[in-house]
């Protein structure tokens, strides 16, 4: 049984410009004690696949218009908000990509770490206390008793992250949802930080979406990946299969923007275009103002997901050139 099952999400923004489909229509499962990589451009939906995930969209505005969120077989989205609430922070926990705005300025971090310790655990003050000490130990954070007395403001980015993932992970979540958690960070403290949840995901077994824009880091952290592109799932993968073959032109594209540095470039790599407003209506494939190989059955018919004998289990592409299959990637169709 899936950990994780999400099937034909739609999640809709109500604008003053029109209706904003966001996520339309994304199916995903995550494993026992697996980490999923969810990655693709800004605007793309990613973000908002987890706020659904986790019950936090802006509401009236943003609403869940179809599918179900199952999650060891509870669907989330017909849980009453306080059951949500003992779900939220306990058995799924978010971590922000932003600590500096994600932490609460006038709290200290002890009393944000015990919160959810207090709240969904029962644990007295004490108890609470002990616990966060050794959760700051397990993150590395020196002198970790003066650090819960400590407000965020007085901490080094690093460390606010750190503490970001002691809060999400102190229930020993089920599901960690981690959404770009060391894009502020340079590029030393990333290494720290992703290698630290690595080490944390094999003490406490727990599951993880990591959300980001960066495929270098997918590569370092996940076993299976989703592509997004305009809202859809465009390919999902294991993560070295699709390293090695990228099937879909945009997940091509986005691995030939990554510079080599083993050889030689003049030029950096670019998928030309931008991603289309997402309150643009588009006919046909949603990436082929952008995409090299396209041809004229892209401009009027939309691609299905094709499940494929790809290697890696659960292999699928939303592009007409994997139409049974079939792969055809001559260079410059139009
Ligand atoms: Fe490109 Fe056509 Fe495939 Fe879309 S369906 S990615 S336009 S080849």
């Amino acid at each position: 049984m899936s950990l994780l099952r999400v099937n034909d999400l739609k999640t809709y923004f109500d604008t003053d410009a029109g209706l904003v489909k966001a996520v339309d229509g994304v199916s995903f499962s995550v494993e026992q004690g697996e980490t999923l990589g969810i990655v693709g451009e800004s605007g793309c939906g990613k973000s908002v696949l987890s706020l659904s995930v986790m019950g936090l969209l802006s509401e009236p505005s943003g609403f869940v218009a179809g599918g179900d969120i199952l999650f060891e077989d509870t669907d989330l989205l017909r849980l009453s908000e306080s059951s949500m609430c003992s779900v939220r922070g306990n058995r799924i926990s978010m971590i922000f990509q932003e600590p500096m705005t994600s932490l609460n300025p006038v709290m200290t971090v002890g009393e944000q770490i015990m919160e959810p310790l207090i709240v969904h655990r029962g644990m007295t003050q004490r108890a609470a206390f002990g616990e966060t000490v050794e959760m700051l130990k397990r993150v590395r954070i020196a002198e970790p008793a003066q650090r819960m007395r400590e407000y965020p403001h007085q901490l080094s980015g690093g460390m606010r992250q750190r503490v970001m993932i002691a809060m999400g992970l102190v229930c020993s979540p089920s599901l960690l949802i981690a959404d770009e958690p060391t894009t502020a960070l340079d590029v030393t403290v990333q290494a720290q930080i992703l290698r630290l949840m690595n080490e944390l995901k094999s003490v406490t077994g727990s599951s993880i979406i990591f959300i980001t824009h960066d495929l270098g880091v997918i590569a370092q952290m996940a076993e299976r990946v989703m592509v997004m592109y305009a809202g859809r799932a465009v390919e999902n993968r294991d993560v070295g299969p699709l390293f090695k073959e990228p099937l879909h032109p945009y997940t091509r594209g986005l691995l030939r923007s990554i510079p080599l540095f083993c050889e030689k470039q003049d030029r950096l790599s670019t998928i030309p275009g931008v991603v289309p407003s997402p309150l643009k209506k588009i006919d046909g494939c949603k990436f082929h103002s952008r995409c090299g190989y396209a041809f004229d059955r892209c401009r009027s018919e939309e691609p299905p997901l094709f499940r494929l004998g790809a290697p890696g289990k659960n292999a699928s592409v939303r592009c007409w050139l994997h139409e049974n299959g079939k792969r055809d990637f001559t260079e410059g169709r139009r």
